[in-house]
């Protein structure tokens, strides 16, 4: 798998760059202790300004803040040496310094400015995802029908939402073609814990990628519950989803009588902790969560906005103490019982990046309506 260059260790070897740039542009009239000393500022400046980047711009996906740091640093830091050696030859090498790093600051605070006037009003960058689980429902010809309306009418949403639709194994190639040429992309609702070989009944990973598929729902509550999955399966099926290329959309969730014990935490929290950190930072990066409660899917019964957010947010900080900076980046979903009336107030929320949707996956129309809860 290609590995991915984190923000900090490509800010690092930006520093790295800026000091030898520096060294180039200084070697000349400098001694070697000012050469040490503009080495020392200059990677001292980038690492505290990378940590500045990432507290201050929560908003941008870990990278396009990292583009962000490197684009701001790198104008900063020319500017700062360029323009005294342009302008102010024969100053000395003190005033030379606090005239490189005015402008240097001055540059820096006026991009910072810039960005944050850009950034203040518009909604966080991360992916966001609006996936319909079919279930057992629908025959192939249905199946088709029903994702050619979703296609049909699928500009009518934003650009900027992913569209999944998840249906039965038995249809997946048909629901495959009908989905050539748009943007709507197929998942698998399961996959099995072994790669292939005597197990009856069962769909290995690598059959459904060969159909066309990019996600797999994984640890659907309903698999839990009535087929006894446990988080070892788990762990063999999401190793198996990797092995083939597919993005595993990983679903946690409580029950009622979870709910209400006060247990919500708790049970995410380990529900995360038995699969998701057994993970590689590389997958890791290529992972999507469902939150979804039990007791609100196919009841009617919604958690309320502030519900969702409360545990999703809860749900990144679990992710972040694994995962670190790479957790603001994974795109959570809320399911159970979402539909068009409730879907903006609930996408509204910081931490809720789409739904996974069951019952109202299976109209097209509303199924786009739930989309444009990101707006249209
Ligand atoms: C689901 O089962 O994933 C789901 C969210 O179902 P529903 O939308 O019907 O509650």
């Amino acid at each position: 798998m290609k590995k991915r260059t984190t923000g900090s260790a490509l800010a690092l070897r930006i520093c790295f760059v800026m000091v030898l740039v520096a060294f180039l542009l200084n070697f000349n009239d400098l001694a070697l202790k000012s050469i040490v000393f503009y080495a020392v500022l200059l990677v001292a400046g980038g690492l505290i300004w990378g940590r500045l980047v990432m507290a201050l711009w929560p908003k941008l996906t870990q990278k396009a803040r990292a583009r962000f740091g490197v684009i701001s640093y790198g104008a900063s830091f020319s500017g700062g040496t360029l323009l005294p050696i342009r302008f102010g030859e024969d100053i000395a090498t003190g005033e030379r310094i606090a005239l490189q790093l005015t402008i240097a600051i001055t540059i820096g605070i006026w991009i910072a400015l810039i960005y944050r006037f850009i950034y203040k009003n518009k909604p966080n960058m991360r992916k966001k995802i609006v996936a319909g689980n079919w279930k057992m429902n629908t025959l192939p010809a249905e199946g088709v029908e029903l994702a050619k309306g979703v296609v049909a009418k699928r500009a009518l949403a934003s650009n900027e939402v992913n569209f999944i639709v998840c249906p039965p194994f038995t249809h997946l190639a048909q629901v495959a073609e009908a989905l050539k040429g748009s943007s709507i992309a197929l998942g698998a609702q399961n996959c099995a814990a072994e790669a292939k070989g005597a197990y009856t009944g069962e769909v290995a990973a690598s059959m459904i990628a060969a159909l066309g598929c990019k996600y797999v729902i994984l640890g659907h509550s309903e698999r839990r519950q009535y087929y006894g999955e446990t988080s070892a399966t788990l762990n063999r099926k999401m190793e198996q989803a990797y092995a083939n290329k597919l993005t595993p959309i990983y679903c946690v969730g409580e029950n009622l009588a979870e709910r209400e014990a006060g247990k919500h935490f708790e049970v995410v929290k380990v529900q995360i902790e038995e699969v998701i950190y057994n993970l590689t930072a590389e997958q890791f990066a290529d992972l999507v969560i469902a939150y979804e409660p039990v007791w609100a899917i196919g009841t009617g019964k919604t958690a309320t906005a502030e519900q969702a957010q409360e545990i999703h947010a809860y749900i990144r900080k679990v992710l972040a103490a694994k995962f670190g900076a790479a957790a603001a980046e994974c795109p959570i979903l809320y399911g159970g019982s979402c539909k068009p009336s409730n879907a903006a107030e609930i996408f509204a929320k910081e931490d809720v990046d789409g739904g996974l949707i069951g019952g109202a996956a299976l109209k097209a129309d509303d199924f786009i309506a739930i989309g444009q809860g990101f707006g249209a």
